[in-house]
């Protein structure tokens, strides 16, 4: 990160180190979320936001980090504490089933994941 510089109301400029020789020329504007440009292959002549983008806001708000780790890992539990309530209830549909039942859903289940296979992979 070199040359972080103000140009505005939340907004900034930086040169920021990535794979290429030159640093690239990264504008960010929080307040203008899709008028944020880098040179980078990810983004250039897009509205993508890179990870230089976001190296910029964070090193223009060091004290954003902890709040935006803390969002990640609620985030994270939260999808956690969702699989697992799926997975409780998979496991109560599967002990219910009969075993005639239970071999028609296995055998379903086995044609629908060759199916994906040839349709996708
Ligand atoms: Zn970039």
């Amino acid at each position: 990160m070199k040359n972080l510089r103000p140009v505005g109301k939340g907004a900034f400029d930086a040169e920021v180190e990535g794979s290429a020789n030159l640093p690239y020329t990264v504008h960010v504007d929080t307040a203008h979320v899709r008028q944020s440009y880098c040179d980078c292959p990810h983004a250039a002549g897009t509205r993508r936001i890179c990870k230089h983008m976001v190296a910029t806001v964070f090193a223009a708000y060091p004290q954003q980090i902890d709040a935006f780790k803390w969002e990640v890992e609620q985030a994270e539990l939260e999808y956690k504490r969702e699989e697992e309530a799926h997975r409780a209830e998979l496991v109560r549909y599967v002990n219910s089933l009969k075993k005639g039942e239970l071999r028609k859903a296995l055998l379903d289940a086995l044609i629908e994941l060759e199916e994906r296979r040839d349709r996708w992979w």
